[in-house]
């Protein structure tokens, strides 16, 4: 038998109640797989907590995630709650955590699921291609920095270390050398987007990459520059599999990836460390629809998947990768019945509804 602790940090807006839905399907597993067993805790932190207790990420709440095996979190944030600077609590709370925790690898799969709406007319082969985004570093090293030259030029910086590029870069090929390749023809292919030809913190950060790839001689290797991505991205997204780029890079492009493949509501993603790591849904806290029951949980569970699915090649569990692998399984099977989908998605069923639909598809193969 083995037992899990994670910390769940259902956050604002939404959050709580794509939660909700993500611990229903989660007890659901642990019911049909009885070797497997969740000591969930959950923490209050975010935009709420801040309005109403002056703090965002109170030190106990960081305790118990360092203390966890993982972290799940739906989303932070409310606009109107603002700190003395005039920003959000978001970007605070999540730089923090991202450098407490040591999450140097962000990871965004993109992938298209049948019955799934898609603005691409033609999907080829199919779209399964992950985003590996620094997340340390880069331009976001200056987040909370910044300068400004007199009263008429701001600044940032953009950082680029050959310990954080080698890093993201060896997760990159570790993950590319576990999947089945791109759909094209199955070829296992780690392409760097960059812009090596313009910056030299770019130039650094290719030759990084490829300096990793000389331990990975099975997994191909390419580089393509960050602006012609955007283009291939939308016009023959079938020919990748594993993508790795800088931090801002990263933010935008995992957007434009989430879009290809039936919007927020259905992109889950996962920030990895050394010794920790975190997920959530790349959704924020829609707060519009919050506490409707209209939100879509799909992001949020299937980040669960991704939790199982590190904890269980972490920790040599063959029933909690079996676990993360059958949740993905009913949420296809959910999606391409088209049947039980919220609003969002051209549905009118609820948050609670999906989350049932899925708990009730979830089935142990051998
Ligand atoms: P953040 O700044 O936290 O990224 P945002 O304002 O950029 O937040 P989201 O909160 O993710 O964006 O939402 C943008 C819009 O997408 C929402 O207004 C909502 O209509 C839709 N949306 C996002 N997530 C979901 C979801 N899980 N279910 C349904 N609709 C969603
Ligand atoms: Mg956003």
């Amino acid at each position: 038998m083995s037992s899990y602790k994670i910390a769940l940090l259902p956050g604002d807006g939404i959050g709580p109640e794509t939660m909700a839905a993500t611990e229903l399907v989660l007890e659901q597993i642990a019911m049909e797989f009885s070797d497997l067993n969740f000591e969930t805790i959950s923490y209050r932190a975010g935009a709420e907590n801040y309005r109403d207790t002056g703090v965002t990420l109170p030190d106990a709440v960081l305790e118990g995630c360092l203390a966890a095996d993982a972290v799940l979190l739906s989303a932070i944030g409310l606009p109107d709650v603002r700190q003395p600077d005039g920003t959000e609590v978001q970007p605070t709370m999540m730089v923090g955590l991202r450098r407490a925790m040591g999450l140097h690898s962000a990871v965004r799969p993109v992938k298209l699921y049948p019955g799934a709406p898609c603005v691409l007319q033609n999907t080829g082969p199919g779209i399964d291609f992950v985003i590996i985004r620094e997340n340390l570093e880069g331009l976001f090293a200056s987040f909370g920095g910044g300068g400004m030259v007199g009263d008429d030029v701001a600044t940032d910086t953009l950082i680029v270390t050959r310990k954080g590029t080698s890093k993201v870069a060896e997760y990159a090929f570790q993950l590319a050398r576990r999947r089945s390749g791109r759909p094209a023809d199955g070829k296992q292919i780690v392409t760097c987007v960059d812009k090596a030809n313009v910056f030299r913190s770019m130039a650094f950060f290719r030759k990084i990459v490829n300096d990793a790839s000389q331990s990975f001689p099975d997994i191909e290797h390419n580089a393509v520059y960050v602006d012609a991505m955007s283009l291939y991205m939308v016009q023959n997204p079938w020919d990748f599999d594993v993508l790795v780029m800088e931090n801002q890079f990263g933010d935008i492009l995992s957007d434009l990836g989430a879009g290809l493949v039936g919007g927020l509501g259905l992109g889950p993603s996962a920030e990895m460390g050394d010794d920790h790591a975190l997920f959530q849904p790349s959704h924020g806290t829609a707060p519009q629809i919050a506490g409707k029951n209209v939100a879509n949980p799909l992001a949020t569970i299937l980040s669960a998947s991704m939790m199982l699915d590190w904890l269980g090649e972490r920790h040599n569990d063959d029933s909690c990768l079996a676990a993360a692998a059958a949740i993905e399984t009913a949420v296809a099977e959910v999606l391409a019945a088209q049947m039980v989908r919220t609003p969002d998605l051209g549905g009118a069923s609820s948050t609670t509804e999906v989350a049932e639909a899925v708990a009730a598809a979830i089935t142990k193969t051998p």
